[in-house]
């Protein structure tokens, strides 16, 4: 039986709202919450906190937080006491954490410091028959443990695209604020600012619902014997833009931007997808020029419905691993779907002045 449970989020960039992953957690907190008959403590931390708790006002949960201007901005030792505060306040079996970068710094350290457990890297939560299990994924995404644990206070911090999130119409929630003194030594280390590459800031969109996939054949000599870079680039660049989908890339091309070949510019090992690259989760995905060999498609394996654009018809996406393949030449069929968004693009602008 689990008593309490906590989920504990930090306020996003824009200050008002959560990260999209913070309401997904706290679905799988709720619906866990109301498997057991548990209550349910909503635990916030940030500049201000009172426009993100109204976000999760209608959750009709108590809210603790932590607030202030030493704790807008990530830093280990200023989250870390913060989401302490909480947990000592709200003495929860089960802390549901959602998995954002700021947060995955600081909650290992957190759950040593209330000597309770932690898993990382969690897809599911739940209360199955009678006791809690939690799932990740091991080596690359091929075994999947189911993790029960006797322990508590049991941290699960969950992954992005994992559960359905919680949503309401925003209403005015009240918030018990929690005092924390922070030492000196909790504030040496002064936040500057966020930096992240500029072709994954404009490319990698993990909330995207098409993932597209470039593959080293847009580098490739063409049927008149020549490559088209340039082509390649804007044909993607553009789709990108219109499509506002994330983009991903096989080993081969992301290889040849680190050889320093003629590759695309904008393409970096950051959007790697494979088996020694990253496994997005994206409801859809496109892979252009691109073989589909085993350890690539490896890495679809959270893409529910996928499509290939490939010139050879016995490539490694018509072997089962594509939904659709379009034995087809990319640039052409890039180009196309390129005109089709602008027109889309037009019309809707049209719309828009006539409304
Ligand atoms: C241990 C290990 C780990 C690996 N990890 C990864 C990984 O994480 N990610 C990964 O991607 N790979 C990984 N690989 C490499 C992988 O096996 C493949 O070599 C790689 O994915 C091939 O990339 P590609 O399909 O882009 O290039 P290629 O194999 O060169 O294929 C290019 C394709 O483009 C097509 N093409 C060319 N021109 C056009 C056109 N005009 N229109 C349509 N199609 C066209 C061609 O028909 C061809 O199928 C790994 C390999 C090993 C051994």
């Amino acid at each position: 039986m689990e008593n309490n449970i906590l989920c504990v989020a930090h306020v996003d960039e824009s200050g008002t709202t959560l990260p999209k992953v913070a309401y997904e957690a706290l679905g799988a907190a709720i619906d866990l919450a109301a498997q057991y008959g548990s209550s349910l403590t909503i635990g916030l931390l940030g500049g201000e906190v009172q426009a993100a708790a109204n976000s999760v006002g209608t959750v009709g949960a108590p809210i603790l937080a932590v607030a202030g201007p030493e704790f807008e901005h990530p830093r280990y030792a200023s989250d870390a006491a913060a989401v302490e505060a909480i947990c000592r306040a709200a003495s929860p079996d089960i802390v549901i954490v959602p998995g954002t970068s700021r947060f995955m710094r600081v909650m290992a350290g957190v759950a040593q410091r209330l000597n309770a457990k932690i898993n990382t890297h969690v897809t599911s939560i739940d209360a199955g028959d009678g006791a809690v299990t939690a799932k990740r994924w091991f080596y690359r995404q091929r075994i999947e443990a189911l993790i029960r644990r006797e322990a508590r206070p049991w941290f699960l911090v969950l992954d992005s695209g994992c559960h359905a999130a919680c949503s309401g119409v925003p209403s005015t929630a009240a918030v018990q604020m929690l005092k924390v003194e922070l030492p000196e030594s909790a504030k040496r280390t002064t936040f500057c600012g966020i930096r992240t590459p500029s072709s994954s800031a404009q490319t990698i969109r993990p909330d995207a619902k098409l993932l597209f996939v470039a593959g080293a054949g847009w580098c490739k000599k063409q049927a008149d014997g020549k490559t088209h870079l340039p082509e390649a680039e804007t044909a993607i660049l553009e789709f990108l833009r219109t499509s506002g989908a994330s983009l991903g890339g096989s080993k081969s091309l992301v290889d040849q931007s680190g050889e320093n070949q003629a590759v695309l510019g904008f393409m970096t090992h950051l959007n790697q997808v494979g088996q020694t690259g990253s496994t997005p989760r994206h409801p859809k995905g496109l892979s252009t020029c691109c073989h589909g060999e085993e350890p690539h498609v490896v890495g679809w394996r959270f893409v529910n419905e996928r499509r290939a654009v490939n010139l050879d018809p016995n490539c490694g996406w018509a072997r089962g691993k594509a939904d659709v393949l379009y034995a087809a030449d990319a640039f052409q069929v890039m180009a196309r779907l390129n005109e089709l968004l602008a027109k889309r693009a037009t019309r809707e602008e049209e719309l828009v002045s006539q409304t």
